[in-house]
């Protein structure tokens, strides 16, 4: 039986986080992820690394800071899947007075150590091309910053760094028990061929997100833990519906705010809803009438009107959110809470609520509540993830097109938009992914939208990509772009390879 001195249950952002924390600090660490890396929550997000506006309403100054110092530090440590973006709010008479917006703003640009993000500025959108897309009668707004993310790509290049430092990453590997045995633990793990191994551990973490308590269950006593408030958030994918790369953060009557953003160069992304779920985490989806609540609440603004038939794709997930009491959904704390239960000296750590934006701090929380159990190097080893660049995230924060150029100029043959999206994707990795290719014809069978069988191959090996759904929603996001003959071809591709590695 193999033992590590950390085992992470869940393979989201803040399990990856922890993990990456943990070996960079020396310690031996595995993870284990019943489905695939960011299949749970962590790839259903906004996709922002904000400080969350609506959060100063409910005076969460703590966790505005925390998360308005993390957007420069986690720029720069991931250049390519992180960049920042400006947030256009229309002011709308009758709603949050100008005042408050205001104050919002000002603390906003003041409270969070904004240093090469641009500051908030007044908008007269009946000039400005922010104006353009929306209703009349729309006359002021403001424009401030916030940064974007690809969620699941910073999840998998946060796992990647963990194996870099030594770290066992297995997906499809599901923890179906776990007991104190003389001061440390004995897991049972299910792989998907149906195996069972048995792993030990000195140190537990349980970061299973939304099923954070289901997890507790199968681990057997523990001293009270906190309790979790399922959320349910959706978003609808839809035409772009404007040309220019700002975003709109809307004012709802009902006191809600809803993003539109550019995604995917020829898509809006609007969302998203708040409201309890209470089934299993993993049937979540979009309701008709989530659709129908964010169509109606974009036509509130746009000029367009939206409709049902004009969406292209939905996402939901779950917010596995620390349970405070809070009356509505939309009002429950996004700040995360970390529960400690000591018994035996088998210290096993719950991770409660967070936000993909504070996923860094919350693993340095982490290993600061479980420091007891560390040695003295790990404990000194703190904070060096706020430095160290994630897997390909190795030049200037500003450097996005001087790496394209690069790239294009090493690989001639590359089409501009295929160069773009895979600085976007692995940064400066896409050249390892490209190897000495000196065509398109050495990439290998071409499936559309420019994926072509190298990429592919390079996430079965390089980054746990077990199937297409791996490919085309979490690794890359061309779920979006491919007809379902293409996919269905890529499918053949994939069983093939996967038959083939066994
Ligand atoms: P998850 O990502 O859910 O990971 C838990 C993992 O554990 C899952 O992959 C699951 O398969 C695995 N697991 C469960 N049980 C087991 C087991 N027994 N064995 C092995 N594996 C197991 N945050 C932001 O900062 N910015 C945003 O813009 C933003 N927008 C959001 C919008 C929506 C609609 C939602 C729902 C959330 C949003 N968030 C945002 C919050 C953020 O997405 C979550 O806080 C974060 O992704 C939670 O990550 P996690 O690792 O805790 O959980």
């Amino acid at each position: 039986m193999t033992s590590y001195d950390l085992v992470v249950i869940g393979g989201g952002i803040n399990g990856c986080g922890i993990a990456r924390d943990a070996a960079g600090r020396g310690l031996s660490v595995a993870l284990f992820e019943m489905r695939d890396l960011a299949s749970g929550t962590s790839s259903a997000s906004t996709k922002l690394i904000h400080g969350g506006l609506r959060y100063l309403e409910y005076y969460k100054f703590r966790l505005v800071r925390e998360s308005l110092l993390e957007r420069e530090v986690l720029w720069k440590i991931a250049p390519h899947i992180i960049w920042p973006l400006r947030f256009v709010l229309p002011y709308q008479a009758g709603l949050r007075p100008m005042w408050l917006i205001r104050l919002g703003l000002f603390l906003y640009d003041h409270i969070g150590g904004r240093k090469l993000l641009r500051a908030t500025r007044t908008l007269d959108l009946t000039r400005s091309s922010a104006g353009k897309p929306l209703r009349p009668g729309m006359h002021y707004g403001f424009e401030y910053s916030d940064c974007w993310v690809d969620d699941s790509r910073l999840v998998v290049l946060t796992a990647l760094s963990a194996a870099e430092h030594g770290a066992r990453i297995a997906t499809q590997a599901r923890v179906v028990a776990a007991e104190r045995r003389h001061g440390s633990w004995l897991l049972t793990v299910r792989h998907a061929d149906g195996s069972e191994e048995a792993v030990g551990a000195r140190m537990l973490v349980n970061a299973a997100g939304p099923w954070v308590a289901d997890v507790l269950k199968t681990v057997g006593p523990v001293t009270s833990a906190a309790g979790i408030r399922l959320v349910q958030g959706s978003h609808i994918i839809v035409p772009r519906l404007f040309d220019h790369s700002r975003a709109y953060i809307f004012q709802n009557a009902d006191n809600r705010i809803v993003f539109a953003i550019p995604y995917q160069r020829d898509f809006t992304l609007i969302g998203t809803t708040d409201r309890d779920w209470h089934d299993e985490p993993g049937k979540v989806a979009a309701s008709a009438e989530e659709i129908a609540y964010l169509c109606a609440a974009a036509s509130e603004y746009f000029l367009h009107a939206i409709t049902p038939a004009d969406v292209v794709a939905t996402y939901s997930g779950v917010r596995p959110l620390y349970d405070d009491g809070a009356s509505k959904a939309q009002e429950a704390t996004r700040d995360y809470v970390l529960h400690l239960d000591e018994a035996e000296d088998a210290p096993l750590l719950s991770v409660f609520g967070g936000k993909i934006t504070t996923y860094r701090r919350l693993a340095e929380t982490a290993l600061d509540r479980l420091g007891a159990y560390l040695p003295a190097e790990a404990q000194a080893r703190r904070g060096w993830t706020g430095t160290a660049p994630l897997p390909g995230g190795d030049f200037a924060h500003d450097g996005y097109q001087h790496q394209v150029a690069a790239l294009r100029r090493a690989y001639g043959f590359l089409p501009s938009a295929l160069a773009q999206r895979l600085v976007r994707a692995y940064g400066t990795r896409a050249s390892g992914l490209l190897g000495d290719s000196r065509s398109l014809a050495d990439l290998g069978k071409h499936y559309g939208a420019g994926l072509y069988e190298k990429e592919v191959a390079y996430l079965m090996q390089h980054e746990w990509a077990k199937t297409t759904e791996d490919i085309i929603w979490r690794r890359t996001k061309l779920g979006l772009v491919l007809s379902s003959d293409e996919i269905a071809q890529l499918n053949q591709s994939v069983s093939l390879r996967k038959t083939a590695s066994i």
